[in-house]
């Protein structure tokens, strides 16, 4: 059992067939912006993995840290938030020939001609998926005054922010011309 780090500059691979069956431990360390993602990641971005062993069968475990610096959608504060994701793959080692697979529950195929795993991939899905479409500072973010720009988080004001939505007037009237 021992620990291996990889500098920055290379990708997140593991040349599996240099270590025995067992419990073995991956970390990567790597400059968020070599990938060039999204410029809002910064920082480094650290990958923890643990690989479990067996004669046919791998099974890997990674934890994914990373930061962003974000600007909510409700209120224009930027903060930082800190990430740490988790995913598993498992690889079957097929001592048949063929190219290697992946089928559709994620189960990845190994021939003997394949001597690494490339987590590459995976890590880049996991820091994709992270950011949503919709960035909120809190899901209880009372965002910024439509009238006065005040920040609703901070302070209260004073306006009237009862003021319906023109449309709705419209569809009230309409409705009640139709009664
Ligand atoms: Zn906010
Ligand atoms: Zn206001």
């Amino acid at each position: 059992m021992g620990v291996s780090s990889y500098k920055s500059d290379i990708q997140m691979k593991i040349k599996f067939t240099n270590y025995d069956d067992g419990v073995h431990h991956f970390e990567f360390l790597k400059d968020i912006d070599d990938l060039e993602l999204d410029n809002r990641f910064f920082g480094k971005l650290k990958v923890k993995c643990k690989l479990d062993k067996s004669h046919r069968q791998m099974i890997i475990d990674c934890d994914v840290s990373f930061n962003a610096n974000l600007t909510c959608d409700r209120c224009i504060t930027e903060f930082k938030r800190s990430y740490s994701e988790h995913f598993q793959n498992i690889y079957f080692i097929v001592y048949e020939s063929g190219e290697a697979s992946t089928d559709s529950s994620g189960i990845h195929y190994l021939t003997p001609k394949d001597d690494k795993i490339d987590l590459s991939e995976d890590v880049t899905e996991i820091l994709k998926l992270s950011l949503p479409m919709k960035i909120l500072c809190s899901d209880e973010c009372e965002g910024l005054c439509p009238v006065c720009g005040k920040d609703l988080n901070k302070s209260e004001c004073d306006c009237n922010t009862e003021v319906e939505n023109p449309v709705w007037e419209k569809l009230k009237k309409l409705k009640s011309n139709l009664n």
